[in-house]
């Protein structure tokens, strides 16, 4: 009798997305998430020859919510 499961492991197959509908991340890393969507599904940040500005505007977006979320952090660190 042969035992072994021929079955794919249920993760490998599955289709469920790694955070679930209705999930908000913290917006730093939402904002990187908006930036890497975008970069990996656009023609123009595939291409080294050509610039996007959509992704320039959503990296400054990252930046600049991450630099805020570091000042929180900062101002909130005792003996600062
Ligand atoms: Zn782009």
């Amino acid at each position: 009798m042969d035992d072994r499961n021929d079955e794919p492991h249920p993760a490998a197959t599955s289709t469920t997305p790694l955070i679930s509908a209705g999930t908000r991340l913290p917006p730093a890393q939402q904002a990187y998430s908006d930036y890497s969507a975008h970069a990996i599904r656009c023609g123009d940040c595939r291409d080294p020859d050509r610039g996007c500005e959509t992704a320039g505007d959503l990296w400054r977006t990252y930046r600049q919510t991450a630099d805020a979320a570091l000042d929180t952090i900062r101002c909130q660190t005792p003996g600062r």
